[in-house]
């Protein structure tokens, strides 16, 4: 629990939510303003401010949560599919720095697109050796 982070609020129960799954590790809640009907954050209880903070069990157990939510989401609303995603930063979009994935419904004529659809820049793919280089050389 972290002062002032309103995840950690919610989670802990100390602002309300629509609670759709919990268990020891994970707490995942309805958006109150959503993308979709059944629009999902899930959302670790531990306070991770950065998905790159995370421990890898804590990612394992996240991921198989958002899993089994994203199936129950699209049974519920009869969606043909979903985005799965994070916001990793402000820069990226992220308004509250408490990890949390989003489980988006979606269906077909919804007038959505894809990942790609978040941003687009003009890259030079001449050299994608060397591009998958830089990252290997990060690892
Ligand atoms: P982010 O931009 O950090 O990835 O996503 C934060 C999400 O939290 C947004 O989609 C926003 O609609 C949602 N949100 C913001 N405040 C609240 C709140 O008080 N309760 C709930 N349930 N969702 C919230
Ligand atoms: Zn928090």
């Amino acid at each position: 629990m972290t002062e002032d982070c309103l995840f950690c609020k919610i989670v802990s129960g100390k602002i309300p939510s629509y609670r759709v799954y919990e268990d020891d590790s994970v707490y995942a809640f309805l958006d109150i303003y959503p993308a979709s009907e059944g629009h999902t954050l899930v959302a670790p209880k531990k306070h991770f401010g950065n998905f790159t903070d995370m421990r890898a069990e804590d990612v394992t157990t996240l991921f198989e949560a958002a899993r089994k939510i994203t199936a129950a989401v699209e049974k519920a609303f009869s969606a043909e599919g979903s985005n799965i995603g994070i916001n990793n930063g402000e820069v990226a979009g992220q308004e509250v720095p408490h990890v949390h994935v989003h489980v988006i419904p979606r269906k077909k004529g919804d007038g959505g697109r894809g990942i790609k659809s978040i941003v687009w820049t003009e890259t030079d793919t001449a050299n994608l050796e060397g591009t998958a280089e830089k990252i290997r050389k990060a690892l």
